[in-house]
C-alpha cells in the first residue's frame, strides 16, 4: 500500500486510530491521497459520551464574550493555516484552487466570525403580561443550549458546509459530534487540529469518520443521547435520517437536493444572463444544490441565448486545480461521474438534443484516470421528463422557451424541490412579483450564489426543513425556554 498520511478520529481532546481503514481518492488523476480510520459504534458512543460529559461541564456556563472569542480564536486558526485547508480541499474533490481560496476556505472562516460577532448581538422578546391577581407579570424568551448535536456533511463543498453548522452549534453552547463526507474527510481533520489548537474544552467538539448507512453517520443519527441532527445532502439520505431521529424525536434541520430553475426574460442584460446561467450551471461542476438545471428563457430570446450559452459553455477550461486558467475540475469519483453520465444517457433516450458535451474528455494524460466529465447543455425535453425532475449534481441544464410570465412561473414551481431559483430581467416590477411567486427558499434577481449570513437559507419540499442562518440558525441550535415573572 503506498505511503500516505492517515487521518483520525478527534474524540475527547485525543486523535484516535481506528482498526477499519478506507480510501481517499483524488478525482484529479485516480490517485490515493490518504487512508481514513473509520469510526465503528464504540468510537460513536466514546464521541457522544466525552460530548455529554463537556456539556454538563465548564462549556455552557461561558459567557457569550468567551464563546465568541474562542470562535474568533478557531477562524484565525483557519487563517493561519489558510494554504493548508485550499491544499486539503483540493486534494479531496480536485477544484479550481482559485475556487478553493477565495468560496470555500474564506467562507470556513466567515462562518465561524458571522455567529461569533451575531451571539453578541442577539436579543429576544419580552411581553409585560398580566397575572391573575391583577398584578403584572414579565414574559421573556432565553435561548439554551440544546446538548449535544449530530452533525452531517456532504461532499461537495466539505468545509463550508461542515463551519456553517459547527460555529452556530458551538456559539449556542452545544457540544458537536460532527461526520464530514466519506469522499472529503480533509480540511476537517484540519479543522479539528485548529479546534484543538484554540483551546476549546476536551470534548466540546468531536470528529468522527465514516460512511452513512449501518456505518458512523447511521450510529450518530439514532444515538438516543444526540439532541439535534443537523444534516445536509441527498433528499433520500434526509428522509433515512429522519426515519432515524424519529425514535428518539430529534431536532432536525435538513439542507436537501435541488432542482433549481433559472428564469431568462427578453428584456435581461443578454451578456449579465448569459454569465450568470454559466456561473449557476458550471460552478464547482454543477456539484452545488443550487445550481440551475433547468434554464427557461422567453421565446424571443431563445435561438440567440442557446447559441452563445454553447459558444461559452464549450470555452470552459477542463484542467488541473493548479491551473490559473482551469474553470472546471473533475466531479467528487468515478462513481458520481457514472451517474452523471447515466442521466446524459437518459436525456438522449427521453429525446433531448444535446447541444454541446454529453461525454468524458479525453486528455491523454494521468486525467483520464480522473472523474472529468463534459460540460452539458440539453433541449428540447418535456418538463414531465425525469432528467426535467431528478437531480442529476453534475454540470449540465436543460434549456426550454417560454411565452408568459404564468406560464413561466408554473412551470418553475412544477417540481418537487423548492430550494432556489434566480431570475434574469430589467423590470423591476416584474422582479418583485415573480420572485413573490417562486415556491422556493430562496429566490436570486441577476444573481446567483450571493448570501448574505445573516439571512435564511434553506428550502421546502425535498429540499429540506427548517432555515439555518442568521437568528434561524441561532434559534434551531437553541432550547428555546420563557420564563414568566410575577412582579
Ligand atoms: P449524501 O446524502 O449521499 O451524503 C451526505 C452525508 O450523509 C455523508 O456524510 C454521508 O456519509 C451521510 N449519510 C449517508 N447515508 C446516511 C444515513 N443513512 N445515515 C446517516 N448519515 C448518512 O449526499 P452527498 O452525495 O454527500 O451530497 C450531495 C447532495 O447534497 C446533493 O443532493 C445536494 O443537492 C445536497 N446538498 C444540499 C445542500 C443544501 O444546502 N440544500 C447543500 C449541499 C449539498
Amino acid at each position: 500500500m503506498a505511503d500516505v498520511p492517515l487521518l483520525r478520529c478527534f474524540v475527547d481532546g485525543q486523535w484516535l486510530k481506528t482498526p477499519e481503514r478506507f480510501a481517499n481518492i483524488n478525482p484529479v488523476n485516480g490517485q490515493l491521497v490518504n487512508q481514513v480510520c473509520a469510526a465503528d459504534t464504540s468510537v460513536v458512543q466514546r464521541a457522544v459520551e466525552a460530548a455529554n460529559r463537556a456539556s454538563q461541564d465548564t462549556w455552557k456556563t461561558l459567557n457569550v464574550n468567551e464563546r465568541a472569542a474562542l470562535l474568533h480564536r478557531i477562524a484565525d486558526g483557519i487563517e493561519r493555516r489558510f494554504d493548508d485547508f485550499v491544499q486539503a480541499e483540493v486534494m479531496d474533490t480536485g477544484r479550481p484552487m482559485h475556487q478553493a481560496r477565495s468560496l470555500d476556505v474564506a467562507r470556513g472562516i466567515a462562518n465561524f466570525r458571522t455567529f461569533a460577532d451575531l451571539i453578541k448581538t442577539a436579543s429576544s422578546e419580552m411581553f409585560e403580561g398580566i397575572a391573575p391577581d391583577g398584578g403584572r407579570t414579565l414574559n421573556y424568551v432565553t435561548r439554551k443550549p440544546l446538548g449535544i448535536v449530530g452533525i452531517i456533511s456532504p461532499w461537495n463543498l466539505p468545509l463550508l458546509l461542515l463551519t456553517w453548522k459547527i460555529a452556530p452549534a458551538l456559539a449556542m453552547g452545544n457540544c458537536v459530534v460532527a461526520k464530514p463526507s466519506e469522499e472529503t474527510p480533509s480540511s476537517a481533520t484540519l479543522l479539528a487540529e485548529v479546534i484543538q489548537g484554540a483551546g476549546l474544552p476536551r470534548g466540546v467538539f468531536n470528529l468522527i469518520h465514516g460512511f452513512g448507512p449501518g456505518a458512523a453517520g447511521e450510529f450518530l443519527s439514532t444515538h438516543p443521547d444526540i439532541a439535534a441532527i443537523t444534516f445536509t445532502g441527498e433528499s433520500r439520505t434526509g428522509s433515512a435520517i429522519m426515519k432515524a431521529a424519529a425514535e428518539g424525536v430529534k431536532e432536525v434541520s435538513f439542507e436537501l437536493g435541488g432542482k433549481n430553475a433559472a428564469v431568462v426574460f427578453a428584456d435581461a442584460d443578454f451578456e449579465a444572463a448569459i454569465s450568470g446561467i454559466m456561473r449557476s450551471s458550471f460552478t464547482n461542476a454543477g456539484q452545488v444544490c443550487l445550481c440551475s438545471e433547468r434554464v427557461y428563457v422567453e421565446r424571443p430570446l431563445f435561438d440567440r441565448f442557446v447559441d452563445r450559452l454553447k459558444t461559452r459553455c464549450e470555452e470552459l477550461v477542463l484542467s488541473y486545480p493548479d491551473d490559473p486558467d482551469v474553470d472546471m475540475g473533475p466531479l467528487i469519483s468515478q462513481q458520481h461521474r457514472d451517474k452523471v453520465l447515466s442521466y446524459y444517457q437518459l436525456a438522449r433516450e427521453e429525446g433531448a438534443r444535446i447541444v454541446t458535451g454529453g461525454g468524458i474528455p479525453i486528455f491523454g494524460d494521468e486525467r483520464d484516470q480522473g472523474a472529468y466529465v463534459q460540460p452539458t447543455i440539453l433541449t428540447g425535453l418535456p418538463d414531465s421528463a425525469r432528467c426535467m425532475r431528478e437531480e442529476i449534481f453534475g454540470p449540465v441544464c436543460h434549456v426550454a422557451p417560454f411565452d408568459t410570465e404564468a406560464e413561466v412561473i408554473a412551470r418553475v414551481n412544477d417540481s418537487d424541490y423548492g430550494l432556489a431559483a434566480c431570475i434574469w430581467t430589467t423590470e423591476l416590477s416584474r422582479a418583485h412579483r415573480v420572485a413573490g411567486q417562486i415556491e422556493t427558499g430562496m429566490v436570486w434577481v441577476n444573481t446567483w450564489f450571493t448570501r448574505d449570513l445573516r439571512t435564511p437559507f434553506g428550502g421546502g419540499k425535498l429540499s429540506g426543513i427548517g432555515r439555518e442562518g442568521g437568528r434561524y440558525s441561532l434559534d434551531f441550535y437553541s432550547d428555546i425556554s420563557t420564563i414568566c415573572i410575577k412582579i
